[in-house]
């Protein structure tokens, strides 16, 4: 078993649900540093239990690289798997585990890489990022983000570890999640006249989300996505009471998923709008549009030098782009790092039941990490 497989068994016992305290990992991973002659930078986060780190090898000065990956991940409720997701078991040549692809096999390779690379080759320091509640939506890196801008953090750039089958993706949509909040006033339905009716007003908002996707349809363009356009979608509703009330409230859920180049505020303002002329013409009635969480979307340059540092590392000239979202966004937002997303394993293996990653793809992951580290030296 190679020391990149045990360290992923040992991250995989580790069940480090969104939900739960990363603590136990984070020390874990911080104490394999530590031995490995790194610098440990422990950040507590927002709430009890959860932990940023950054770990730094080599000089304490100069532009080096970040490799960083998220250590929670999604929960295995409801799930049918064939063994259990918290301990790391082959079959037919296959390493199955929550997290596997997504994305504790990036860091184990990240532990093993360090523990291989000797500091005192370093010229340039390698930075090793652990983030927690990505997974939630980008939460916990920007606590780590926010704390780094401020110690005036400099590097080269970064790479995420999302599972790319190791392709070198340079870009990903940005994503906003919000409410849009349609408000009225409750009467009994008998005469529905006396109060405002929530859902109805919802209706016409949501009439107004399809004519707002087609404008999209028709705008900016990147067949680099499956689905090229940006997206503005409806997820989820929640309206009314009982059937003898006229509902007060219903809420649509909705996410944008936008070109990285397409201004999520803009669509945004154009809910709003659209959500006081419908309001206005509904007495007793209000759309409120709240946006609850957004992460900007990625396009690092093929020149930037991480770009090129990564593609020489995988072996390819080629890039792609993500139909995921990452933390690289927030990355080149708050610290103004190019970052790119190569990591072992698949999207499309991630967050189900039996997700896996063979050890293969970790080896290869391995060896792309020691020639990024190599040139630091
Ligand atoms: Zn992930």
């Amino acid at each position: 078993m190679s020391p990149t497989i045990a360290t992923l068994a040992a991250l995989a016992a580790f069940p480090t649900v969104s939900s739960e305290s990363n603590e136990a990992l984070i020390r874990y991973a911080a104490r394999r540093i530590t031995e490995a002659g790194g610098r440990i930078h422990l950040l507590a986060g927002a709430q009890p239990g959860k932990f940023n780190m950054l770990a730094s090898l080599g000089p304490s000065t100069g532009a080096g690289i970040v490799l960083s990956g998220h250590s929670d991940v999604v929960p295995v409720t409801g799930q049918d798997w064939h063994s259990d997701p918290f301990t790391l078991t082959e079959r037919q040549g296959r390493l199955y585990a929550r997290g596997a692809s997504d994305m504790k096999g990036f860091l184990a390779a990240m532990l093993t890489a360090a523990e291989r690379c000797d500091p005192a080759k370093l010229a340039r320091p390698l930075h090793l990022a652990f983030s927690y509640d990505e997974e939630i939506g980008c939460v916990g890196v920007r606590d780590l983000l926010d704390r780094l801008r401020a110690e005036r953090f400099q590097a080269q750039g970064c790479i995420i570890g999302e599972p790319t089958e190791m392709r070198v993706f340079t870009g990903h949509k940005g994503k906003v999640a919000g409410c849009v909040c349609c408000r009225g006033w409750a009467a009994h339905s008998a005469n529905p006249a006396l109060g405002c009716n929530a859902i109805m007003l919802a209706g016409a908002m949501l009439e107004e989300m399809r004519a707002l996707q087609a404008d999209l349809a028709r705008g900016k363009r990147d067949d680099a996505f499956a689905f090229p356009f940006t997206s503005l979608q409806p997820g989820l509703i929640k309206g009314g009471v009982a059937l003898n009330i006229v509902p007060d409230a219903c809420d649509i859920a909705f996410e944008i998923r936008h070109l990285p180049g397409d201004d999520p505020q803009a669509i945004v303002a154009r809910l709003r709008e659209a959500g006081e002329r419908l309001a206005a013409a509904s007495p007793g009635g209000a759309v409120e549009i709240r946006v609850t969480n957004a992460y900007p979307g990625v396009e690092t340059p093929p020149g930037a030098a991480v770009t090129r540092i990564a593609l020489a590392a995988a072996g390819t000239q080629k890039t792609g782009k993500a139909g995921f979202g990452t933390e690289a966004g927030l990355f080149t937002q708050t610290l103004g790092l190019p970052a790119v997303i190569c990591g072992p394993g698949s999207i499309d293996r991630a967050h189900k039941a039996d997700e896996d990653v063979t050890p293969e793809e970790l080896a290869a992951c391995d060896a792309f990490l020691d020639r990024v580290i190599a040139t630091l030296h």
